[in-house]
């Protein structure tokens, strides 16, 4: 087994805390809401500079992959992604815009 590497914790360490789709800011407790996505979709590719890496938030994390898999069209993964229940935060994202 090769050992994990903590590619989070080395992307919040270098990149800044913000979503690069939405750039909505996270800090503090919210950060989990922060994942890594990897560019080329090799999450065995991590090179320490960061040059594979994005930060997205969960929300945004899900579209780019739903994005991925629907014009890949191989359809071998179930439709799990329910819009209509999957979004607690949508009211949030509707407040953060509102104030710019
Ligand atoms: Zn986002
Ligand atoms: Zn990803």
């Amino acid at each position: 087994m090769k050992p994990e590497i903590d590619y989070r914790t080395q992307a919040l360490k270098i990149l800044p805390h913000v979503c690069t789709r939405c750039a909505r800011e996270f800090a503090g407790k919210r950060l989990r809401e922060l994942t890594v996505h990897h560019k080329d979709g090799n999450h065995d590719n991590n090179p320490p500079d960061g040059s594979n890496w994005e930060l997205l938030c969960i929300y945004c994390h899900e579209n780019e992959h739903a994005r991925v898999e629907d014009s890949r069209a191989g359809g071998s993964r179930e439709p799990t992604v329910t819009p209509a229940t999957h979004r607690p935060l949508e009211g949030l994202d509707e407040l953060l815009k509102r104030k710019k």
